[in-house]
């Protein structure tokens, strides 16, 4: 038996401590809280459990563009979204808690986070400027109004339960505003010295997910999708059995159902094939969220929340021997382009690498994917479409006539990945993998494979991509795989 498959399925048969993610669309309306609240009542029976929330659905990505637009001087639309939050938010207690006092007292701490919320965007157009830091503690307010309410909807089913900040739970972080990083040796004694009572006592703590606070005691967050890592770092401190993460897919899988047909779920991945999917986006996860829980060995639990029956993917050390496969998962990130930059003094120059990747990186232009001829005379790089116009200026502009004398650019590719820890040492799966997506006439620009062995990469044109995807997933047989729904 692949080692934890038992355990869950029905939740309750063996008392583990568990820490419980909730995403954004799984709170972002008052049937789903319900239905949150109820699902955390059913594993609370004989569990220890802890839950993190995520914003409601949109909430985030409402505060960042309310910031772009005090940033670019209209004021205007900064009450209607105050307004809209609150609605969304006010409706939600209005239908998740039956309770009058408990719905009241739910009132009067949304109420106080909104006006709270009204005053910071206030201070925000006063001064004219969004600095990291205060962006920061603008996009807090997401979790900051999601979590109460779903600790006021467990009450109001009779669990005991206390809503609690990222700060006030005890994660520290580094000042890196936007991206920052958990000191995790003073994270894990403050979070177990303050959750540790409250589960001794019964007590189900709701904790925002995405939010710590530095030294100074200033908000931060610790980046889009943080809530899954706050899930991580608050198992590692507490020194969890699992890791449960419910969002609205059934798992990770062999590859986006959406192109092909077949795709399946997958019963295990290993923490190492995890982080490659991960960083190619099969489920959106942050792949440091990973961190915490490789260094414990706590097992994660990807589920789906609206579909409680399927027993989702388990990320673990060591997948059983059933689910060790050559290629686990077939992905494509799309919306890609590639740059090749060139020239012939390049060629035995030490640190040109260093100058381009230095140069785009210091205008926040980020690289996925990079590749060099032994000849030296060219170095090709992959990057979001989005960054491509800011990566070819800033080349241009620095180093073009320089260091390289060339840049060429296909502006429309897509990043085919194929993960699986079993293709470590084994011979032919280059060969087969692009004979496969030869025998489909699919040109291949240009490939990567680190050697870690754990991910093959390449790109192809855009138009190229489903039937590159579908192609290695019927070569590799992914559709014949572990478990029936
Ligand atoms: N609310 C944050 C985001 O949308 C964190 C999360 O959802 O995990 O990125
Ligand atoms: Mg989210």
């Amino acid at each position: 038996m692949a080692g934890y498959t038992s355990i869950w399925h029905l939740g309750s048969r063996i008392s583990m401590r568990l820490v419980m993610k909730f995403g954004g669309t799984a709170v972002d309306s008052p049937n789903k809280v319900r239905h949150v609240a109820q699902l955390t009542k059913t594993y609370k029976k004989s569990n220890d459990i802890v839950c993190v929330v995520s914003a409601v659905r949109g909430m985030t990505d409402g505060l960042l563009s309310i910031a772009d637009s005090v940033k670019r001087g209209d004021k205007t639309s900064i009450d209607e979204f105050v307004k809209k939050s609150a609605k969304i938010h006010f409706d939600i207690v209005q239908g998740a808690i039956s309770d009058k006092k408990l719905r009241d007292h739910a009132q009067v701490v949304v109420r106080k986070i909104v006006s709270e919320l009204k005053d910071v965007l206030g201070g925000i157009v006063l001064l004219g400027e969004v600095t990291p830091k205060s962006l920061d503690y603008l996009i807090s307010f997401g979790e900051r109004l999601s979590t109460p309410i779903v600790s006021f909807a467990l009450q109001d089913i009779g669990i005991k339960s206390i809503s609690l900040t990222g700060k006030e739970v005890g994660i520290l972080t580094d000042s890196n505003f936007g991206e920052a990083r958990p000191l995790m040796d003073t994270t894990k004694l403050r979070v177990s010295h303050k959750l540790e009572p409250m589960l001794k006592k019964g007590t189900v703590p709701v904790v925002t997910g995405f939010i710590g606070a530095d030294q100074y005691g200033n908000i931060t967050t610790i980046g889009r999708g943080g809530s899954d890592y706050t899930a991580t770092i608050v198992a590692a401190s507490i020194g969890a059995e699992e890791v449960w993460l419910w969002s609205d897919v059934d798992g990770l899988m062999t590859a986006d159902p959406k192109i092909v047909k077949g795709a399946q779920v997958l019963r295990e991945v290993s923490f190492a094939e995890a982080m490659e999917m991960a960083l190619f986006g099969a489920k959106y996860m942050h792949p440091r969220a990973l961190e915490p829980v490789i260094e414990t060995k706590i097992p994660i639990r990807i589920r789906n929340t609206f579909n409680i029956k399927h027993a989702g993917t388990v990320i673990t050390q060591n997948p059983g021997k059933e689910s060790q496969k050559i290629v686990k998962s077939v992905s494509a990130i799309r919306h890609t382009a590639l740059i090749d930059v060139s020239g012939g003094g390049m060629v035995g120059a030490p640190g040109t690498a260093a100058k381009i990747f230095d140069t785009l990186a210091k205008n926040r232009v980020n690289i996925m994917m990079i590749s060099q001829s032994p000849s030296e005379s060219s170095i090709s790089m992959v990057l979001r479409k989005t960054d491509l116009d800011k990566a070819t200026t800033t080349l241009e502009l620095s180093l073009l006539g320089k260091v390289i004398k060339q840049i060429n650019v296909v502006d429309d590719v897509a990043v085919i990945a194929v993960v699986g820890s079993g293709m470590r040492g084994i011979k032919g799966v280059a060969a087969k993998v692009f004979g496969a997506v030869a025998k489909h006439g699919v040109n291949v620009i240009m490939i990567a494979q680190g050697s870690s062995e754990l991910n093959l990469a390449f790109v192809v044109n855009s138009s190229d991509c489903d039937q590159a995807v579908r192609a290695l997933h019927r070569e590799f047989d992914l559709a014949r795989t572990t478990r029936k729904g």
